[in-house]
């Protein structure tokens, strides 16, 4: 199902590649539910995606038509990511993008979690 301003789920995208083993990528958790690896142009020491399996395109897809099953898969994923990456203690950040205003530039939901260093300000200021 589409999601208001947002084209359909396109299977071409990046980490739907990434998911078919199509494109190599860094990984450091896989189970039913999500696949985390590192961003390729990471932004902080530690900076990794994780994915749903799901053919979603946003966390406004994702919750509206992800199962509860996958919608706490993932969650649980993404807490479990962070923590055996040594995150838990000096704490970490986790981000998702969505649509034009929140600056998405791969349409498969996907949430950034940043750590290592103090990440900073929540929202940098407006340009311009
Ligand atoms: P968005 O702006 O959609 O929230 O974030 C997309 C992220 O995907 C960016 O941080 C970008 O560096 C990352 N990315 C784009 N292409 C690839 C890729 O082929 N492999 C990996 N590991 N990350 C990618």
């Amino acid at each position: 199902m589409s999601v208001a301003g947002l084209p359909p789920y396109d299977d071409a995208n990046i980490f739907a590649r990434i998911l078919r083993g199509e494109i190599p990528c860094k990984r450091v958790h896989e189970d039913a539910h999500a696949l985390a690896f590192h961003d390729i142009n990471p932004q902080a020491p530690v900076h990794v995606l994780v994915i749903p399996k799901g053919r979603y395109v946003s966390v406004a897809d994702f919750a509206a038509n992800g199962t509860d099953a996958e919608v706490a898969g993932f969650w649980r994923a993404v807490a479990k990511v962070a923590k055996d990456l040594g995150l838990e203690a000096g704490g970490y950040r986790v981000l998702t993008n969505m649509g034009e205003d929140g600056g998405q530039e791969v349409p498969h939901f996907h949430v950034h979690i940043f750590g290592g260093r103090r990440i900073g300000r929540m929202v940098p200021r407006a340009e311009g």
